[in-house]
């Protein structure tokens, strides 16, 4: 049985289609089991039906679409329980339920399993027999086992198949695409795709209608990678032996293969795009290389997959330069980077959607500084079916709804319509003090990065900047700027908010930032060579920056130094004679005498916090980076979709931590910011108010929100909140606790827009 369920899911993954894979399945399973039939159920998208996907054994009308109510029969009774269900004598069963002439009542003996993915049912695999026996033990253990092997198969494909189906079908309801809140706003216009570069599993199946014009692009890739391979073989040849130069030979040879362009050729012919033809046939060829016993040929499979990635780049260079923007673009890609928002005109710009990442990520944090709304960590996003769909892209709720009703239109016309009154007649605090009603003031100041967004920023009436992430700039270019094209960056950003301070990060690259021309391979980058670490190990790239800063500050001086990812005092003591270091080449080639800029340190890491005395004894000021110290409490990885629901900043364990970093600073006379997205949370604001924090640095969209909250309550109940609050260990109690408080106060307008 072992054999057949390896076979199984080998014969699946080599099927494209889903339906011939699921057909396949049935097929295999009933083989296996010797029964006399197999059916398996999807639930549909709402999770209100589970349809019938493929079955074997039963008359050939009950395949027709057939849709049973998801708390209907057997099937429903074993998604309710998520449990297997193995009966000897089923039509005997309570909740027995068949429909007429499909050709079951004949059956006695039914085994059903649940299909889960991620504590997620997806749906149900069942057998069936004519004669009342109860399925042994051992093919219980074969079915659950490949209901589970399967399990990430239909994650991959279900919510994909569903929804192209209704987009082909054109339904009249709403398609909404369920995903994680990650700019708030509603943004509506034409989806443009933006498909990854160069990477070979993540190229979705595409139906084309120009087979030729397919067929001459891949050819032509094809023939620039042979070229290209040719022409890295010669180059290499002085400087590596012909032993490790093997792997271009046999690039060569595979390109030089008939069969391999035969195969991919033979798939476009089939009316697959040429990219998704080359995926197949790399999927396929590596997958028969992988499975095979000798070590060296399974080493193959690499060689074969970066052949693939070589051609593809090829392929999709034709592409890029073809990418057109409407006016009301809706940006959806499998994986968006800030370099893919940054194409984009500005003021074309309505919302963006993407299948990876979570609120947290960095593309998020730029949407929202952008103003835009934006929907991240979209489970199965079927890209190649929305391109040029019209979406509507709801950030409160993380909804993505495809080719609207006129109705659901209209609604959400009518919603942004309000959100810009509330905007608009938020603007009117724009020069009143952020001040509680018994008079303690707070420091409101904007995070910043792009160009773009320093008019913004400077429209929303902040006391500075709080956090400039000098790396967004570094992100837009093709190779690391110079000193003094960094220069200018900076000196536009001191001018523009002099004299209030701006507080300008080093260069916090890794982790999820990575610079096209400064690649950093590490199974774990999070954990590994990132922020102050890449500094401190390349000071050439550091002292650039910092000279550019301080020569960026000498009219305005208004410049302070934030240092990233700080995890210890030997980096601040390091980072700071760097700092010094630079200061005096400055000095000297100016010859005048500067001053040393402040410098504070980003609490965003455990060990930071435990130790925010010492560094503030050492630092200027600190300021807490809490969408990294989250992570870093929670060991839970703020960039990932799937564990997102963990990623909370309103653990008891994260506020504790806040709480005691300002309490350390204040020890040490020092003050002490926030500058992570829980600054632009309303419902926290009071919670920060009476930690302590002096200053609160958020993007300049939300500000005018948070200066609402602080003038709306005093310091008295700010510090009632935060008592109540600290008795609860759940972090959905506490949402439900400072959500009241403001919906008792009449700003429960305000907790949409929090999200
Ligand atoms: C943070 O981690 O909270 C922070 C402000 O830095 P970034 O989001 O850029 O990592
Ligand atoms: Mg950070």
């Amino acid at each position: 049985m072992l054999k057949s369920l390896r076979r199984l899911v080998e014969e699946m993954e080599a099927t494209s289609d889903f339906s011939t894979a699921l057909s396949t399945l049935v097929k295999r399973v009933r083989e296996a089991l010797e029964t006399e039939s197999c059916a398996i159920f999807l639930l549909d998208f709402h999770r209100e039906f589970y349809l019938l996907a493929a079955s074997e054994g039963y008359a050939d009308d009950y395949l027709q679409g057939l849709k049973i109510k998801a708390d209907q029969g057997l099937i429903g009774l074993i998604g309710a329980h998520e449990k297997v269900l193995n009966l000897d004598d089923a039509p005997n069963h309570p909740q027995y339920f068949t429909v007429p002439e499909s050709g079951e009542e004949i059956y006695q003996a039914f085994l059903g399993v649940p299909i889960m993915y991620d504590r997620r049912l997806l749906g149900v695999l069942m057998v069936e027999q004519q004669e009342a026996r109860r399925y042994a033990e051992e093919e219980e253990a074969f079915l659950v086992t490949v209901a589970s092997q399967l399990s990430s198969y239909f994650a991959r494909q279900e919510t994909t198949e569903i929804i192209a189906e209704q987009i082909q079908v054109g339904s009249e309801d709403d398609t909404v695409l369920l995903g994680i809140p990650s700019g708030s706003g509603v943004g509506i216009g034409q989806a443009v795709v933006v498909y990854p570069l160069a990477n070979i599993t993540a190229v979705p199946d595409k139906e084309t209608s120009d087979i030729d014009a397919e067929i001459e692009d891949l050819k032509v890739a094809l023939e620039l990678t042979r070229d290209e391979i040719k022409e890295l073989n010669e180059r290499m040849s002085a400087k590596l032996p012909a032993s490790e130069r093997d792997l271009f030979i046999a690039y060569l040879r595979l390109l030089d293969s008939n069969s391999l362009e035969k195969e991919i050729i033979d798939d476009i012919k089939k009316g697959q795009w040429a990219q998704g033809a080359l995926k197949n046939v790399i999927q396929l060829r590596t997958r028969q290389f992988e499975s095979m016993d000798d070590a060296y040929l399974r080493e193959c499979a690499a060689d074969i997959r970066g052949l693939g990635q070589r051609v593809l780049a090829h392929l999709q260079r034709q592409e890029v330069e073809e990418l057109t923007y409407p006016d009301n673009t809706i940006l959806i890609g499998e994986e968006l980077s800030a370099a893919d928002l940054a194409r984009v005109p500005q003021e074309k710009l309505m919302g963006i959607a993407s299948g990876k990442g979570s609120s947290n990520s960095h593309v998020a944090i730029l949407a929202r500084a952008l103003g835009i709304p934006a929907v991240n960590g979209v489970d199965n996003l079927p890209c190649a079916q929305l391109e040029d769909k019209e979406l509507i892209i709801d950030g409160y709720y993380g909804h993505v709804y495809v080719t609207p009703t006129t109705a659901l239109r209209q609604d959400f016309m009518i919603l942004a319509e309000e959100e810009r009154q509330l905007d608009e007649s938020l603007q009117q605090l724009h020069d009143l003090p952020a001040e509680t009603t018994d008079g303690y003031s707070v420091k409101l100041m904007v995070n910043t990065g792009l160009d773009a967004d320093a008019g913004i920023a400077l429209a929303a009436g902040s006391a500075g900047v709080g956090l400039f992430r000098s790396e967004i700039p570094f992100m837009a270019r093709q190779t690391f700027p110079s000193e003094e094209e960094q220069r200018i960056i900076y000196k536009q950003m001191l001018a523009a908010f002099a004299p209030s301070p701006v507080l300008m990060r080093t260069l916090d690259v890794g982790g999820d930032k990575a610079l096209p021309y400064f690649p950093i391979n590490e199974s774990n980058p999070f954990l590994g060579w990132r922020g102050i670490r890449i500094s401190l190990d390349r000071p050439d790239i550091f002292l650039t920056q910092i000279r550019a800063m301080l020569l960026a500050n000498v009219e305005y001086e208004n410049l302070q130094i934030l240092l990233p990812m700080i995890s210890g005092l030997q980096e601040l003591l390091e980072a700071k004679a760097l700092i010094k270091q630079a200061l005096d080449e400055v000095s000297e080639g100016k010859n005048i005498n500067m001053k040393m800029p402040k410098i504070g340190v980003m609490i965003e890491v455990p060990s930071s916090v435990y130790q925010a005395r010492l560094l503030a004894r050492e630092a200027d000021f600190l300021s807490v980076g809490s969408n990294d110290l989250t992570q870093y409490i929670l060991a839970v990885d703020r960039n990932n979709a799937k564990v997102s629901g963990i990623y909370d900043a309103y653990h008891p364990a994260v506020l504790h931590a806040l709480h005691q970093t300002v309490r350390s600073g204040h020890l040490e006379g020092k003050p002490v910011g926030i500058c992570g997205e829980l600054a632009g949370d309303p419902n926290v604001t009071l919670l920060l108010l009476a930690m302590g924090f002096d200053s609160l640095s958020t993007n300049a969209s939300n500000l005018p929100r948070i200066k609402w909250v602080v003038r709306r309550f005093s310091m008295r109940k700010a510090r009632e909140v935060l008592r109540e609050v600290m008795k609860y260990s759940d972090p959905a109690d506490i949402r439900t606790h400072l959500e009241a408080t403001l919906e008792r106060a009449g700003l429960g307008g305000l907790i949409r827009a929090g999200r």
